[in-house]
């Protein structure tokens, strides 16, 4: 299928052609036909996934073929992300997609002076793409009006919910005519997502349950057991040996803590790699110049944590190291998903120290499947690599019927199987 079998307007197909996008990825090819028909949609698929595109150019659609008089403050698509770099390229997105139909994009987010936001709701736009907490604040002093908005986007719902978020974007909601067509889009789904996704959609069609599993298996995934003293020295190795593989490697390194990030750069600065640390005590400005440097070339390695993180589109990013172990499951899929984008493979390495095991066996089983352990470092720690075998080294079934066992130890599928659904219990 090709983005030439999908009824977009021609400016929009213009606007493809140009970007060299020739095939709609799964979300795309999925989504965008259920949108154009009007349809509510939920859309799982995570960041990488080319979901921006999957809502951004249906919409871009109807407003080419439905224009609208806009009176000043007025909106026609409202879009809510939870972090200011998602706001910032999705906005970039629309622009992007947009640019043949003229569309009229303005990102309402926090920690950016307000003035020229205010500004430019002024005259109306087509998309607004805010952060809950910026848009209900103009809100409240009524400085937008969401009167004739008749799209209403929620983007990356689940950490909307994980940021604390929620209440916020309820308020927002409750203010968009209830005529509206609503698409949601999350990496993953629980009780609460679920919840509010029943409440605010209308017969929604979902699309592409299992992407955030098929794009994990789009990067080849390795687990260093190691001890919590050496792991500095093992990053310090990493980023050398990608450097001498190839000098314009990027490397994106996850620490859990915003402490944690900072102390590490500092260790890198010791033996001259360049790079920088993007959390949520930097200044907006700060962290977009960060962004910049290292989306340019300027630094190899940018050390992030969870929060900062969160749906960065930076291409090219060939290795992605947990430095420290992702606090769940869904944490590690949205991590390792930063490389691997579109199509290509990427490589990602995660640090299992002394405690970290019970977490990291619940990664694999949500998985389906055993990381490759990777020895081949003067870190590694043998013992703690036994223990784990010892805890846990039964196979695991994996949860698509596409998968098999990996790390199989000959005859033991039935037994193990019976192991971890008591241990499930
Ligand atoms: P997203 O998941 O929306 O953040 O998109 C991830 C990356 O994939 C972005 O850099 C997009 O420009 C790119 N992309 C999205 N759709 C396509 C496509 N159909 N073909 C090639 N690249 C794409």
């Amino acid at each position: 299928m090709s983005f030439e079998d999908i009824s977009l307007a021609d400016p929009i197909q213009q606007a493809l052609k140009e970007e060299n996008y020739g095939t709609p990825t799964p979300i795309q090819r999925d989504a965008i036909p259920v949108i154009l028909e009007g349809k509510d949609i939920i859309g799982c698929a995570q960041t990488g996934s080319g979901k921006t595109a999957a809502f951004a150019l249906p919409v871009l659609d109807h407003f080419f073929r439905k224009p609208v008089e806009l009176g000043p403050k007025q909106c026609r698509a409202i879009v809510l992300t939870p972090t200011r770099e998602l706001a910032n390229q999705v906005a970039n997105s629309f622009l992007k997609y947009g640019k043949h139909i003229g569309v009229k994009v303005g990102t309402m987010v926090g920690g950016m002076p307000m003035g020229p936001q205010i500004r430019s709701l002024k005259e109306g736009l087509d998309v607004v793409v805010a952060t809950p907490g910026r848009l209900l604040d103009l809100l409240e002093q009524r400085l937008v009006s969401f009167k004739n908005a008749d799209h209403l986007i929620l983007d990356e719902v689940d950490r909307m919910f994980d940021m604390g978020f929620i209440q916020d974007v309820k308020k927002i909601i409750r203010e968009v005519p209830k005529s509206r067509q609503t698409l949601c889009f999350s990496a993953t789904m629980n009780a609460s997502v679920g919840h509010l996704i029943d409440n605010i959609t209308n017969d929604p069609v979902k699309v592409s349950v299992d992407a955030e599993v098929k794009s994990a298996d789009m990067v080849e995934q390795h687990v260093c057991f190691i001890r919590n003293q050496d792991k500095a020295d093992l990053a310090v190795h990493f980023i050398l040996k990608e450097r001498e593989r190839d000098p314009e490697a990027k490397i994106l390194i996850f620490t859990a803590t915003k402490q944690g990030a900072d102390h590490l750069l500092h260790r890198f600065k010791d033996v001259d790699i360049k790079g920088d640390a993007l959390h949520g005590d930097k200044a907006q400005r700060v962290r977009e110049r960060v962004l910049e440097r290292f989306r340019g070339g300027k630094t190899q390695v940018l050390i992030a944590t969870d929060v900062a993180a969160r749906g960065l589109d930076i291409k090219g990013i060939d290795t992605v190291l947990n430095y420290d172990i992702p606090k769940d499951a869904e944490t590690y899929v949205h991590r390792i998903g930063r490389t691997g984008r579109a199509g290509k493979n990427g490589t990602s390495y995660t640090l299992c120290a002394e405690f970290d095991q019970q977490v990291f066996n619940t990664i694999e089983n949500f998985l389906g499947k055993r990381m490759t352990v990777y020895e081949d470092h003067p870190h590694h720690f043998q013992v703690l690599a036994d223990q784990y075998k010892a805890l846990f080294g039964f196979a695991i079934q994996a949860p698509s019927s596409g998968g098999g066992l990996i790390g199989a130890r000959p005859g033991a599928r039935r037994s193990n199987r019976r192991n971890r659904s008591s241990r499930n219990r």
